[in-house]
């Protein structure tokens, strides 16, 4: 390391974990990284390194930061790939399965999003509650006004966030006051994407909410976008729900499936992202597996609405990639630790396990694959963009005591996950800048 480039060079000394592959059930060297005493090196808001501290340390300049984090454990910054957020204020809400409760919450509160001061209001708060969760990057549902993009865009770039938004297309099966129309929605997506796509960290994608609200004649426009701006994401919910299902099957009588319907109108391909996947067939899966696109697991938020179990081994069979999502306001979490916490459960009730490595690299590595930017986050590896996350491993007594009792790696991660909250976030940086603290600052070593 270069004198000359010392001064933008801080390093980071703990526990570490991160991921090179999908690890499966086991500690497999080739897929996990675990350093008991790490060191994470970051110069210029990028990962120069990453690794044993006692293999890094000769190497770093007398004059380079030293940020003791010993006691606590280093993470790449979680990626949730399915949340709304102008469903924040409507978590928790009581009794109803999906359809109902889009109409009884949902629908209501997105209305609100016509004010774009509440807009802007809203997403300040979720912006800063996913970095409370340590949450740095997430593939994000607006509303159908192309406004509530805007200010949840201005607030990312604000924070020099990579996220993932778009305006919801929807022009039928919904309130009059929530709907567009197919050329309306067409003309405002591509007026989005012109303005936002590749600006700062951030992305665009093109979002139908689901089959169920958008007629052929706006499917069709959201597969022509999707061809012209190839670089956007789409974004998209399928198979949650039996009835939903149901109302696809009435309302596409020509189609195969649920999943044919969004093949049908080009909407498969990498950075297509789906919520749920629940009610697939083998079929589904292959062609997702085939076609690249993802799914976004929601755990909470298919307990929390009695939707359904998505079958893990099954995907993983056809090759489908996976990320986890929290899906709030169906789900009732904005923390991925709880999110693995539930996804676990899922596995059990299906009578086979999850382990936490798999869990782990599923809220990092596994999100940024199914979001297609493992490229730029996801790992350590050198070059990758620095967001990450500091585990406290205290945060609560019980966790303080379960860990005590810990005598691998592996039962550390599984007691966190299954323990943890927003409470064990100790802080969360962002292309290496500190942007949430959730416990006093510690004093640099030297
Ligand atoms: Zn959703």
């Amino acid at each position: 390391m270069s004198a000359h480039s010392s001064n933008s060079v801080r390093a980071y000394r703990g526990k570490l974990l991160h991921f090179l592959a999908d690890p499966g059930d086991g500690h497999d060297e080739h897929a996990v990284q675990f350093f008991e005493d790490g060191l994470l090196v970051i110069e210029d808001g990028h990962v120069k390194a990453a690794g044993r501290a006692a293999d890094l340390l000769p190497a770093l300049g007398k004059d380079v930061e030293l940020v003791d984090y010993s006691s606590r454990l280093l993470l790449p910054g979680f990626v949730d790939t399915h949340v709304h957020y102008p469903q924040t204020d409507v978590i928790a809400s009581y009794g109803t399965q999906l359809l109902d409760w889009l109409d009884r919450y949902t629908y209501p509160e997105e209305g609100r999003f016509e004010d774009a001061a509440h807009a802007a209001e809203v997403a300040d708060f979720f912006l800063d509650e996913l970095l409370r969760n340590g949450t740095t990057t997430a593939l994000v549902f607006g509303t159908v006004h192309a406004h509530s993009v805007d200010v949840f865009f201005e607030h990312a770039l604000a924070r020099n966030l990579r996220m993932v938004a778009g305006k919801v297309l929807m022009d039928r099966n919904c309130p009059e006051s929530l709907r567009d129309d197919p050329a309306t929605g067409y003309r405002e997506s591509a007026a989005l994407i012109e303005k936002w796509q590749g600006r700062g960290r951030l992305g665009y994608a093109i979002t139908p909410r689901f089959a169920v609200t958008s007629s052929d004649a706006q499917l069709e426009l959201a597969g022509q976008l999707a061809r012209e701006y190839p670089e956007t994401h789409i974004h998209s919910h399928i198979a949650e729900n039996q009835r939903e299902v149901e109302r696809v099957r009435e309302l596409f009588p020509w189609s195969r499936s649920y999943l044919a319907v969004y093949e049908r109108f080009g909407l498969l391909r990498e950075r297509a992202v789906y919520a749920h996947c629940i009610h697939l067939d083998a079929l589904d899966r292959t062609r997702m597996a085939e076609t690249r696109t993802a799914a976004a697991v929601c755990p909470t938020s298919n307990l929390f609405l009695g939707s359904g179990l998505f079958d893990f081994p099954a995907a993983r069979a056809a090759g489908m990639r996976v990320g986890l999502g929290t899906d709030v306001g169906g789900g009732t979490s904005f923390s991925l630790l709880r999110t693995m916490s539930e996804a676990y459960k899922v596995a059990q009730l299906a009578g086979y396990g999850l382990s936490p490595w798999r869990a782990f690299y599923l809220a990092t590595l596994g999100g940024a694959r199914a979001l297609a930017l493992d490229d730029r986050i996801g790992n350590f590896e050198p070059g990758k963009e620095a967001d990450f996350l500091v585990l406290r491993l205290d945060s609560t007594a019980l966790i303080a005591r379960r860990l005590r009792a810990a005598t691998t790696p592996a039962e550390m991660l599984f007691a966190l996950m299954m323990l943890g909250d927003d409470r064990e976030i100790a802080a969360t940086y962002v292309m290496g800048r500190l942007a949430h603290r959730g416990e006093p600052a510690l004093p640099a070593l030297r």
